[in-house]
């Protein structure tokens, strides 16, 4: 199993609808986010291009954030989900030094905190917060391993693209250009 989940460029109407759901489903305390929208604008008037993407931790396969962490609260779950153990985390902040993506916070509680792919909500069946309640659809999420998931189906159809590729830390959030 490899969960993985896809945005579509096109689509995002950068409601942050997203941004809410996460920070009511995770509680994620008041001036942090775990995901958050970015306007990318391209070219010069009257030729503009905007980009509105829907960001959070791409839940790297090669991660320097769990590779830098010194007591192991920084790891790779079930299905490649990146998480934080709270309990273990000294909040040192290397792992958010390391992140290309500014994927992580460092949480009031002493802890760093980030996307966990809703994996809770995902065992119980659901979706992500955040996809869930997207109103234009225009996030797919599932196993990349199998074949008829939301995620893989998408990412044959469509051309798609990571952040940062020259990191190296191949990312596992793709956006549908
Ligand atoms: Fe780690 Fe950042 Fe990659 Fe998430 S996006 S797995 S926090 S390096
Ligand atoms: Fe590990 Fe916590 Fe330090 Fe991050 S802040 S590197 S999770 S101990
Ligand atoms: Fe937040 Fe869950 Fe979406 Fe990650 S998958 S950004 S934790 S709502």
């Amino acid at each position: 199993m490899r969960y993985a989940m896809a945005l579509d460029t096109k689509k995002c109407v950068g409601c942050s609808d997203c941004v809410v759901a996460c920070q009511t489903e995770n509680n994620v305390p008041i001036g942090y986010c775990r995901d958050w929208v970015v306007e990318v604008v391209d070219g010069t008037y009257p030729q503009i291009e905007l980009e509105l993407r829907s960001e959070r931790c791409n839940h790297c396969d090669n991660a320097p954030c769990v590779r830098c962490c010194p007591t192991g609260a920084s790891y790779i779950d079930e299905g490649g989900i990146i998480k934080v153990k709270p309990i273990k985390c000294i909040g040192c902040g290397a792992c958010v030094q390391s992140c290309p993506y500014d994927a992580r916070y460092p949480h009031p509680e002493g802890h760093v905190d980030k996307c966990t792919f809703c994996d809770h909500r995902v065992k119980a069946g659901d979706k992500p917060a955040c996809v869930s309640v997207c109103p234009t659809k225009c996030m797919y999420f599932g196993d990349l391993e199998d074949p008829n998931s939301d995620v893989s189906k998408v990412l044959k159809k469509r051309k798609h693209k990571v952040l940062a590729p020259e990191a190296g830390t191949k990312p596992q959030v793709f956006f549908l250009i």
